[in-house]
């Protein structure tokens, strides 16, 4: 067989597994790993086409915003690919009080946006009392506002009560379903199965959760990506979350390649293939990556951003990796450029809570 032969044989191969995922929304762990391994660029333009379409028959041309408040850099664990690890001396360490936090939201709200996210390390100041405390006052301000928490793992009763003080979503990262990888990134302390645990508590509780992964992490192989995204496959997660890996100077990973533009791209649209009505943020890594990052990640199926609300005194403070973009900007900048962004390519960001369309 001539080489053409060859290619053009692979090629309608794995165009059929594309087209199985668009219609069965399933593939086998070995399927997934042979589509990554041997995919082309028309491959990847067709899995777009089909993940817009999708993206446009359950959401528009409508992109959902989340007003992301940065709250804390303190953190406890020491995960290697990350600027904000306790070990990492060079950081200037913050946090925002309740006034603060509650300012962002009053800020964000007047800008149009309808849910919060608290993410930050892992920060034993914020013990569950101050957590409830927080989370409550954010719900009784703002009623009609969703509140997602991202603080990491806790015990299922610190989730219940954020719950039941009215949280509404949880992101917390699995990061890789591989369980060798997940030990290259990160300390002996932090336990995959820890992780999952933390993932299946949420569930259960009844928070919409979201989980995710970097892409193009040090030690990520074919298998290691096709296991990531089977498990999104069997979980089920009402979001996800990918973003390429971007190395932080200080961290043991500094030298490492960053992830690559068209691997996420191509990964962003096998998961809207994945579940069609995932809530899928185009993320500020990728905007970091690549000045129109956001907008590609929205043109290959993803369907949110997450523009940032916390003060800018504090943003350039919160450097999980590095170069990160909007670190100088205000909240108002932020909402107005992406509107532009969004714009720009036929989309428009919506005022509303955002939640998953069942
Ligand atoms: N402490 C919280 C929030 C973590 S920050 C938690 O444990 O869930 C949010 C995400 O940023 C992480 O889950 C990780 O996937 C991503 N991240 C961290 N360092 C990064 C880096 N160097 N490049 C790209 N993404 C990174």
């Amino acid at each position: 067989m001539d080489r053409e032969n060859s290619s053009t044989n692979n090629n309608s191969r794995i165009r059929e597994l594309i087209s199985r995922l668009d219609t069965e929304h399933r593939l086998s762990l070995s399927e997934y790993e042979e589509v990554l391994k041997n995919r082309t660029e028309e491959d990847e333009k067709f899995a777009q086409e089909l993940a817009v379409k999708w993206r446009k028959k359950i959401y528009g041309n409508g992109v959902y915003t989340r007003g992301l408040i940065e709250f804390t850099n303190y953190c406890k664990n020491n995960c290697h690919y990350c600027g904000i690890q306790s070990s990492n001396h060079e950081v200037e360490r913050y946090r925002l009080t309740k006034e603060d936090i509650l300012s962002c939201c009053e800020e964000g709200y007047r800008l149009g946006f309808r849910t919060f996210v608290l993410q930050g390390g892992e920060d034993p100041y914020f013990t569950d009392e101050r957590m409830v405390d927080i989370i409550k006052s954010i719900r009784k301000n703002y009623p009609d506002c969703a509140i997602t928490i991202s603080i990491g793992e806790r015990t299922k009763e610190s989730y219940k009560a954020f719950f039941d003080a009215g949280a509404d979503r949880y992101l917390l990262r699995h990061e890789t379903a591989d369980r060798e990888h997940y030990n290259i990134l990160h300390p002996k302390e932090l336990s995959f199965d820890k992780r999952r645990e933390c993932l299946g508590y949420l569930k259960e509780i009844g928070y919409q959760v979201g989980c995710g992964f970097m892409v193009g992490s040090p030690g990520q192989t074919y298998h290691t990506l096709a296991e990531d995204l089977y498990f999104i496959q069997e979980f089920q997660p009402e979001m996800c979350g990918i973003g390429p890996f971007i190395p932080q100077h200080s961290t043991i990973f500094a030298d490492k390649k960053q992830g690559e533009l068209s691997e996420t791209l191509f990964l962003l649209s096998l998961l809207r293939l994945i579940k069609p009505n995932l809530l899928i943020p185009s993320t500020t890594a990728l905007g970091t990556i690549h000045p129109r990052g956001r907008e590609m990640g929205i043109d290959a199926g993803a369907n949110v951003v997450m523009p940032n609300l916390s003060p800018v005194s504090v943003r350039k403070k919160y450097a999980l990796y590095d170069n990160k973009i909007c670190t100088g900007d205000e909240s108002a900048q932020c909402r107005s450029c992406l509107n532009q962004r969004m714009s720009s390519i036929g989309y428009e960001l919506v005022t509303n809570r955002g939640d998953i369309k069942k």
